[in-house]
C-alpha cells in the first residue's frame, strides 16, 4: 500500500480529521471512529509500517514508545486502575482492516469478548 493513500498516515499528518489525544515526532494517538467501549483509542507510528510483519530492527524503539504512550493515555482517560485491553491485529486472520500498524487501547467497561 502506498503511504500517500494510507488513512492513518493521513491522520498523523493532519490531512484527515480525527480526535487526536497525543502526538509527538514518532507516534499519534486518536479516538477510534467506531468505539467498542467508552475508551477506544488507536496509537500509530507516524512512520508507515504496514503491520508487525513489516517491522524492521530500527522500528523496535518506536514500538516500545507506542506502549509508553499507551500508559500515558490510560492515565489521561482514567482507565489505568480499572484496566483495559491493548490489541494489535495483523493480517486477514487477525482482523486487520487498516494496513498501518496500530495499537488499540480499549477500556472503561468490563470486557468479555476479544474486541469488547
Ligand atoms: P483493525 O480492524 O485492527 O485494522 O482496526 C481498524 C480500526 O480503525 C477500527 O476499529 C476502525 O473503527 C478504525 N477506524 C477506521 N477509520 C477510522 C478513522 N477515520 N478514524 C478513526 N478510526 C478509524
Ligand atoms: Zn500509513
Amino acid at each position: 500500500m502506498n503511504p500517500e493513500q494510507c488513512l492513518f498516515c493521513k491522520i498523523s499528518k493532519g490531512e484527515i480529521k480525527a480526535t487526536i489525544l497525543y502526538q509527538d515526532a514518532a507516534v499519534t494517538a486518536f479516538r477510534d471512529i467506531h468505539p467498542v467501549a467508552p475508551t477506544h483509542v488507536l496509537i500509530v507510528p507516524n512512520k508507515h509500517i504496514q503491520s508487525i510483519n513489516e517491522m524492521e530492527a530500527e522500528d523496535e524503539l518506536i514500538l516500545g514508545h507506542l506502549f509508553f504512550v499507551a500508559k500515558k493515555i490510560t492515565q489521561q482517560e482514567n482507565i489505568a486502575e480499572s484496566g483495559y485491553r491493548s490489541i494489535i491485529n495483523t493480517g486477514v486472520h487477525g482482523g486487520q482492516t487498516v494496513s498501518h500498524l496500530h495499537l488499540h487501547i480499549i477500556g472503561g467497561k468490563p470486557l468479555r469478548e476479544p474486541m469488547g
